[in-house]
């Protein structure tokens, strides 16, 4: 980090604000010239807060050199970051596809819509138990019987689940869920991230609707701090002026996570799009772009699905986008 101080300071300033970071740690590189003079800060500078440092009367500006985040960040681990669930893996050069409803609606329902995906080469089931939904009178999930009907699939058919956590109380019905979901919307609920960190379950964090990708790896970093490194990125896309389709999808999140993070990074072209025959398109560019996976809603009878029916495939048109999806695998390896 580097604080350019202002023309005025005087000796006894500098000395006073060298005294303090010196206290915080910090080794402190003293450069004088005919105008300004500059503080280069060597060591663990995440804790010293810089808008504070800049409202300081003797602080021109200041300006970080090494990212915020440690944990997720590349420079720290070179390595892409290879998270295990059984036999499979996710990230490296591995490819998943986790496919499934949005919300989990009955038995009938998630099994069918469970085998049809794995048919046609899904990895991972995905299903939503609690629902983050915008309005308290649509369909909230079937909450506790969402997660038992999901853990029933995933006896009968040998698919990991993955499926969202509103609330860290309920930590304790997710023991048997492969993969905790953290939604759009609590992305920063640093609570509900913290109490992640303490477990060493896979979490699956999705950016937040208007949050930066220094905030979600910032995110990232509250789960890895507590000690649980299995974290996946997730983008789904975030809120623009554009109105014909739910979300914007920011692709150069993928390869851009890519060079800042060893995270494994997922995309999600049905919440991105809101449109379902706009979820193809955008699948195979997330895989071009080198995602390490998709995620897909799909549903039997969209029609009448109790969530996000607009933006989800039938299990036929999944089963097209996976066979391309393949092609698209193949043709970036060469
Ligand atoms: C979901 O995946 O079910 C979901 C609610 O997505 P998001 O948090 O990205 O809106
Ligand atoms: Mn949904």
């Amino acid at each position: 980090m580097v604080a350019v101080l202002k023309p005025s300071a005087t000796s006894e300033q500098i000395e006073n604000l060298t005294q303090w970071l010196k206290e915080r740690g910090l080794t402190v590189h003293i450069s004088k010239g005919e105008f300004y003079t500059i503080l280069g800060l060597i060591g663990d500078t995440s804790q010293i807060d810089t808008e504070l440092l800049e409202s300081l009367e003797m602080v021109d500006k200041v300006k970080r050199i090494s990212e915020p985040f440690k944990s997720a960040n590349r420079k720290f681990h070179p390595d892409d970051s290879i998270i295990e669930i059984g036999d499979l893996r996710i990230g490296g050069p591995n490819f998943q596809m986790i496919a499934g409803p949005c919300s989990v609606e009955s038995p009938e329902q998630i099994l069918a819509v469970a085998q049809s995906v794995k048919s046609s080469g899904a990895t991972i089931l995905r299903g939503g138990a609690f629902k983050p939904r915008t309005s308290p009178y649509d369909f909230q999930g079937m909450r506790a019987d969402g997660i038992e009907l999901l853990l029933e699939v995933k006896k009968q058919t040998g698919m990991p689940i993955v499926t969202e956590i509103m609330n860290a109380n309920h930590l304790p019905m997710f023991e048997q869920v492969d993969i905790i979901q953290v939604g759009a919307r609590n992305m920063q609920n640093f609570e509900l991230l913290k109490e992640l960190g303490k477990t060493n379950k896979p979490v699956l964090l999705k950016r937040g609707l208007a949050n930066t990708l220094q905030e979600l790896l910032m995110s990232a970093e509250y789960i890895m701090a507590g000690g649980n490194h299995n974290v996946i990125l997730c983008e789904r896309g975030i809120r623009t002026f554009e109105t014909y389709t739910r979300n914007t999808l920011d692709l150069s999140a993928v390869p851009l996570l890519q060079e800042l993070s060893h995270l494994p990074i997922i995309v999600d072209p049905s919440h991105a799009t809101g449109l379902a025959r706009l979820v193809q398109p955008m699948a195979l560019a997330a895989a071009a772009a080198g995602a390490h996976g998709i995620m897909i809603e799909v549903h039997n009878d969209p029609a009448h699905a109790l969530c996000d029916g607009a933006q989800s495939l039938r299990p036929e048109q999944f089963a097209e986008l996976s066979g391309k999806i393949k092609k698209i695998r193949e043709a970036i390896a060469i």
